[in-house]
């Protein structure tokens, strides 16, 4: 499942014009340029695989997983198809691979199921893009597939609902936490389910490690959502995310951004979804779907207002030539498509990763926002990185491409300090690694911690956390050193109020 370099098309400039309509192609006006003299260059020649983020594949390429050998372009390009041959449970990804991997990595999953937060849910199109030669060490197994044997122990300060948002819903699926911006959760299934997904407390169904607090957030309780809004002046801005508003029926997908719309105060939305990492097809193909997203952009323009989509990609093995024509489509119709990743371990923590996918993102106008510091998630220790190793790739990152198509890193403070650039820290101990954020904007008289995975730590480090008894110092002492001993300390105060809640934890 490996694509050699003569599989992998590139597209050339003919074929992005020829996405195009005739009238809009302007090759001619070069013909101009044939006769002037070339200024020197002052730069060296530019190296094949820096330019290789403009390579997207378009062969059939889930022909190679037995299954699908024979589904014809159109068919794969279905999203109907997609839906139906999803991968819900262990027995079918069992009978999709078969003869491609060795028995032991499905015992291996088994296993890891039994432990995982998330339920198993893998579109064709993912599964035939994972490298079944290599499953252990494949970007989007890393994602979507646990293994038992990947599995390190919870961080001992790691909390379920690890941002605390439960606590700023004024009602189910709606969270009310900065001044003027609410997060409205209309459903809690996605089109994917993400091993390190933050809200693994209410998505997807219970597992078995996990019995969740679901919304149940039907149609009929969005009116309390939409009702909340109405009544608050002061919020211009909602998120729709969830779940996955991939999975909104359309006419539920127009309901939602009509309502939202005709409330005078509400200026931005965006839409929230996995969706085009795992399924672009869709875009393509579910004209309901896709048409009432443009319906709701257009109309939001026409009453100068932003609509604007927010995708999920993490790696740039997520995205082929159906990822770049589906994105094509939006541009065209006048959709603003962003970005926002979660750095993982194995999937894009190195600085070649990080700038490919930047890249590969800017070249099909999806502008790169956000790149998450993974949150404190139970059973993905394997996953997340150290501060230290975000802020050396941001470094890196930055200057590469435009400053507008440079992701912002940022941590999502544990127990609801919100979104903090990674750099912001007023203290951070490599050999603990406890970092130390405020912020006045959510609340002023609090601070916000959180904790490197302890196998990044230096060995002195690892020590340190091997006694429990002097865990408290320890974060007493990152306090001490930040020089905010005046302010308290969120993480003790959610600590408490969760053992009360779940005495298991
Ligand atoms: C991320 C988030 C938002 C949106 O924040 P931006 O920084 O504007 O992208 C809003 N509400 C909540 C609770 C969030 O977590
Ligand atoms: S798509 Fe988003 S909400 Fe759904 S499982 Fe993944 S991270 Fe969680």
């Amino acid at each position: 499942m490996h694509y050699s370099k003569e599989e992998i098309s590139v597209i050339d400039e003919a074929r992005v014009f020829g996405d195009l309509p005739i009238s809009i192609s302007n090759k001619n006006k070069l013909e101009d340029l044939n006769d002037e003299a070339i200024p020197n260059h002052i730069k060296d020649a530019v190296q094949h695989d820096e330019l290789e983020h403009r390579e997207f594949i378009d062969t059939e390429f889930w022909k190679e997983l037995p299954v699908f050998k024979n589904v014809s372009r159109e068919e794969f390009y279905d999203f109907k198809f997609q839906n139906k041959f999803t991968v819900r449970n262990i027995a079918k990804l069992e009978e999709y691979t078969e003869g491609l991997i060795d028995p032991s990595f499905i015992e291996n999953v088994k296993r890891g199921m039994e432990k995982a937060p998330m339920n198993l849910s893998l579109s064709p199109y993912i599964l035939s893009l994972i490298n079944w030669e290599d499953p252990y060490n494949d970007p989007l197994r890393i994602q979507f597939v646990p293994i038992d044997s990947g599995f390190k122990p919870d961080h001992p300060k790691l909390s379920l609902d690890s941002l605390g948002e439960q606590q700023d819903s004024p009602v189910d699926g709606l969270v009310h936490r900065y001044f003027d911006k609410v997060l409205f959760l209309p459903l809690d299934v996605c089109s994917v389910y993400c091993r390190f997904c933050t809200r693994s407390y209410a998505i997807g169904g219970n597992t078995d490690s996990v019995d969740k607090k679901r919304f149940k957030n039907a149609p009929d309780k969005w009116k309390k959502a939409f009702a909340y809004i109405a009544s608050r002046p002061e919020i211009e801005d909602v998120v729709i995310s969830g779940g996955d508003a991939y999975m909104l029926a359309p006419s539920r997908l127009r309901m939602i951004g009509e309502v939202l719309l005709d409330i005078p105060h509400v200026r931005r939305m965006r839409f929230a979804s996995k969706g085009p990492a795992v399924m672009p097809m869709k875009i393509l193909t579910d004209n309901a779907w896709t048409e009432a997203l443009i319906d709701i952009v257009k109309s939001g323009r026409e009453r100068g207002k932003e609509v604007v989509l927010h995708t999920h990609f993490n790696s740039a093995n997520e995205i082929t030539d159906i990822t770049r024509k589906a994105m094509l489509h939006l541009f065209q119709n006048g959709v603003t498509v962003r970005n926002q990743s979660v750095l993982i371990k194995g999937v894009n923590d190195t600085i070649d990763s990080m700038i490919h996918l930047v890249r590969k993102l800017s070249y099909m106008n999806v502008q790169p926002y956000y790149v998450y510091q993974h949150d404190m998630v139970t059973g993905t220790e394997d996953m997340r990185t150290s501060v230290r190793q975000t802020v050396e790739l941001e470094k890196s990152v930055r200057g590469v491409t435009a400053g507008f198509n440079t992701p912002l890193f940022v941590t999502d403070a544990p127990g609801g300090g919100g979104k903090r650039d990674v750099h912001s820290f007023d203290y951070y101990d490599k050999v603990t690694g406890i970092s130390i954020y405020r912020s006045p904007s959510v609340d002023d008289s609090k601070l916000y911690i959180y904790f490197d995975p302890i196998d990044t730590l230096p060995i002195e480090g690892q020590k340190l956390w091997e006694d429990e008894s002097v865990h408290d110092d320890l974060i007493q002492n990152a306090i001490n050193n930040s020089g905010f001993t005046s302010l308290t300390l969120y993480y003790k105060c959610m600590y408490w109020i969760m053992s009360y809640l779940a005495p298991t934890f």
